[in-house]
């Protein structure tokens, strides 16, 4: 089965990556932890470039796109062939709520790069289940101002945090089977309590 983590920066997703990982290790459920963009030894590469260096919105995408592909092909397919489970932070619901809602690539490019990036085309990898860190813009913010040194994406100013959280819970409305909103301004305990009910739950369905 396929996790994957999402949020806007300040959400809170790394910890609760972190306490997942440790849940499913507890569970004895084999699996890999891993994140997009990077993932394998040329997407942290890629990585380090999309943090970093100002850039066009599409060459940003298209990066996205080259990392995914190495992602999928090295990390993600393996692994589910294999028959373990695969925790990601950020898929490409983020492409949809960064490159699309934050910075307003056209749906139809990424949609596109989407199916063009996945390996046979007989089925496309996506997720089983999405875990959207949900905050208001203040209070992500908030965290950020407080957080270590900025990316490239944090600095961008409040009003493109609160487009990619609009398009994040759009994209969690139009797919309710898959995603699982987060109110992620409560504190950390709380939001594992209910992740352990939820994360049960759903591996026995
Ligand atoms: O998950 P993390 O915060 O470490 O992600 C690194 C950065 O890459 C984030 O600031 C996020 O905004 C950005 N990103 C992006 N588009 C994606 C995936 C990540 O802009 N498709």
């Amino acid at each position: 089965r396929f996790i994957s983590v999402e949020g806007v920066d300040g959400a809170g997703k790394s910890t609760q990556l972190s306490w997942i990982d440790r849940w499913l290790t507890n569970a004895r459920i084999a699996h890999v932890v891993t994140r997009e963009p990077g993932g394998t030894p040329l997407g942290e590469k890629l990585r380090t470039l999309l943090l970093n260096e100002p850039m066009h919105l599409e060459t940003e995408a298209l990066l996205m796109f080259a990392s995914r592909r190495e992602h999928l092909a090295g990390v993600i397919e393996p692994a589910l062939e294999r028959g373990e489970w695969v925790l990601c932070d950020r898929f490409s619901d983020a492409t949809y709520a960064y490159q699309g809602g934050g910075r307003g690539l056209a749906r139809e490019k990424f949609e596109a790069l989407e199916r063009w990036v996945q390996l046979s085309g007989a089925r496309m990898i996506q997720p089983d289940l999405t875990l959207l860190f949900d905050v208001p813009p203040e209070i992500s913010q908030s965290r950020i101002a407080q957080s270590r040194e900025l990316d490239r994406f944090e600095r961008e100013a409040a009003s493109f945090h609160e487009r990619v959280r609009n398009a994040y819970l759009e994209r969690a409305h139009a797919a309710p089977e898959r995603f699982r909103i987060i109110n992620a301004a409560r504190p950390i305990d709380v939001i594992q309590q209910e992740l352990h009910v939820l994360l049960s739950g759903w591996m026995r369905e």
